[in-house]
């Protein structure tokens, strides 16, 4: 008897492994059309200077728009893009589309610099080098209307090969961000480093703001760290006046998240400053002719 229930629940168990591995080449098949059909979009969401309550730029978020219309989230197809190469298309299209987004806003007079999130996985096979600089010249977007994101932990990984690459893009006017700032490994040394402009600190410890006085010290410790360093720092993931107010009190001086406005399309943000719910920063003067 004993070993039939085995045998049974052994069968069972590999009835549910061929239901979860077929699922996931139906994904990665979906996923690899979804590329080749480029099937995606990027939203937009605003980072905002709190001093002056204007928008310094925008973060670009993708997602999976499935022909049936149903958006899909990058929690659901980042981890098998990375795990089967499908993100370096991905990043491709990715990098392009923002790119010749912010140059068509810059036309459209709104100039709006782009952040792009790059997976720590484009270093270890891929010059990240030479895909943003493709994008840059195929679209003809100023440098300094850039910016990229990574992860701690993609620098870690890889320093001798992130490093020479991130500082020659720096040097064409490219910024470098450092997202989900204080959960990746606790090495502080690259800072110094790498030409790192902006300090995302990630959403978890604002999350706690009202909870974990742990959270409150990490976050004020972040923002001396940066101000120490000269680096620019953001927080992340803000949905409440209570947590803006705090991040005020610390001098914190730019913040995204819901509270300031969702991850929206293109069309969406146009509108959102059109009917000023969103402020541009007002245009820097012409500097005179030295005549
Ligand atoms: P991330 O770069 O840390 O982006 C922030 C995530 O938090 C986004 O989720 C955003 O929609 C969400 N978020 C923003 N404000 C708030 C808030 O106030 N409350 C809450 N609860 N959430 C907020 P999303 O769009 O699902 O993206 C998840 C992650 O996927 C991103 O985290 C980023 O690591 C990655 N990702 C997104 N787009 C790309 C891309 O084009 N390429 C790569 N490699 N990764 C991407
Ligand atoms: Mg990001
Ligand atoms: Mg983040
Ligand atoms: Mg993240």
């Amino acid at each position: 008897k004993a070993k039939n229930e085995g045998r049974c629940r052994y069968a069972f168990f590999d009835a549910a492994m061929e239901q979860a591995f077929s699922a996931a080449t139906e994904l990665e098949q979906a996923l690899g059309n979804a590329v080749g059909n480029e099937e995606f979009v990027l939203h937009y969401q605003p980072e905002i200077d709190l001093r002056s309550g204007t928008v310094i730029g925008v973060e670009a978020l993708i997602r999976w728009m499935k022909p049936d219309g149903e958006l899909i989230y990058p929690g659901r197809f980042l981890p098998l893009a990375e795990e089967t190469g499908l993100i370096v298309p991905m990043t491709v299209w990715s990098l392009r589309e923002a790119c010749r987004q912010a140059a068509q806003w810059k036309c459209d007079g709104m100039p709006l610099r782009v952040a792009v999130n790059l997976s720590g996985v484009l270093f270890r096979q891929h010059d990240v080098y030479q895909l943003v600089t493709d994008a840059i010249a195929e679209t003809g977007l100023d440098p300094a209307f850039l910016e990229l994101e990574l992860t701690e932990t993609a620098l870690i990984e890889n320093p001798e090969v992130a490093s020479p690459q991130l500082t020659a893009l720096q040097q064409m006017g490219v910024s470098i961000t450092i997202d989900d700032f204080g959960t990746g490994y606790a090495s502080l040394n690259y800072l110094t480093k790498l030409p790192i402009r902006r300090l995302k600190i990630d959403s978890a410890f604002i999350r706690e703001i009202d909870s974990s006085s742990g959270s409150r010290t990490i976050i004020k410790a972040i923002l001396a760290l940066g101000e120490n360093l000269g680096i620019k720092v953001i927080a992340e993931g803000i949905e409440r006046e209570d947590q803006l107010r705090w991040l005020e009190d610390q001098n914190c001086q730019e913040a995204q998240g819901f509270y300031f406005g969702r991850p929206v399309s293109p069309e969406r943000l146009r509108a959102a400053i059109d009917c000023g719910a969103l402020v541009l920063p007002a245009p820097t003067p012409a500097l005179p002719d030295a005549a």
